[in-house]
């Protein structure tokens, strides 16, 4: 079997070293094996993407040394491809249209008393998951705009029981309720990360997907993505992030972070990858398991 791997930032901010060692698990699990590196640009975030970064990106990686193959993909030439796999979820009654406010479900979170976890990790009550086909379809006629959600009860029924083997964290079964229902399309783009990441992945015949922990939940969503869109299963496997000197994990928005500072402040290529020496080997430990 040919090994497939990529490396798939946003170009919504300079790479720093939690890139560095993603790209360079990535890299390194290719290599190994002859198999093929992939650099996807995940540029669906909007406004936030710059096109700036999409360039300082590919320098910070070939100046590490970490040189992709072929041409790099962005996801906004992959639009049609989303919009296919969405119809799909739409004929199969799996997805419906969410016309909630961020408002309005932090509302629905004070109502019910739940304490979202997070930004990121916090579960969607669901509102609109049993909003009468009239109604919603009076909305969408009234323009209101409106982002697709996965129905991960109805997609977990069809889907049935699923794993997912990490070389990491081993053998692992899909929790559902793990994020809730998902925005799959959201009302600018009309997709979203969880959706376009799967169908990427098998058009790029990804055979093992290298990334932070941190993504860990979402390959949840992924697997099940995959069994209902027919999708082949990659091998996952989920790294340890690199930490700042306070325990916490590096943000883009720390830019004195970036590869491009510390490139700047005079540090070699070897230097740089060094730095995330410790916890590149604690990945290699997992790869070769
Ligand atoms: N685009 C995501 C990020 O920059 C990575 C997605 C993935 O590896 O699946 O965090």
């Amino acid at each position: 079997m040919m090994i497939h791997t990529r490396f798939a930032p946003s170009p919504t901010g300079l790479m720093h070293l939690g890139h560095a060692l993603a790209a360079r698990v990535a890299f390194t699990l290719a290599r190994q094996s002859n198999g093929i590196f992939h650099l996807r640009h995940e540029d669906i975030d909007g406004p936030r993407v710059r096109e700036e970064f999409y360039n300082r990106i590919e320098e910070d990686l070939n100046w590490l040394g970490l040189n992709w193959d072929g041409d790099p993909l962005r996801q906004t030439s992959r639009i049609p491809a989303y919009t296919a796999a969405l119809r799909t979820l739409r004929e199969r009654k799996l997805i419906y249209p969410c016309f909630c406010t961020r408002r309005e479900i932090q509302q629905e979170w004070a109502r019910i008393g739940a304490a979202p976890h997070g930004e990121n990790d916090s579960i969607y009550p669901a509102t609109c998951r049993n909003l009468p086909a009239e109604e919603a379809e009076m909305k969408i006629a009234s323009d209101i705009p409106y982002a697709w959600r996965l129905d991960t009860q109805s997609a977990a029924k069809i889907a049935g029981p699923l794993v997912f083997q990490d070389l990491h964290f081993g053998k692992i079964t899909v929790n559902p309720d793990a994020l809730g229902d998902v925005v799959l399309a959201r009302k600018d783009i009309g997709t979203a990360y969880h959706l376009a990441v799967v169908v990427d992945d098998a058009f790029q015949k990804i055979t093992h997907v290298t990334r932070g922990e941190d993504l860990l939940a979402s390959t949840h969503i992924h697997r099940l993505l995959q069994a209902l869109l027919d999708l082949p299963e990659p091998i996952y496997h989920h790294h340890p992030l690199v930490l700042d000197e306070h325990g916490q994990r590096l943000a883009k928005r720390n830019e004195s972070q970036s590869i491009a500072a510390l490139r700047a402040g005079g540090m070699t290529p070897s230097a740089v990858l060094a730095l995330t020496e410790s916890v590149f080997q604690k990945n290699l430990l997992g790869l070769s398991g």
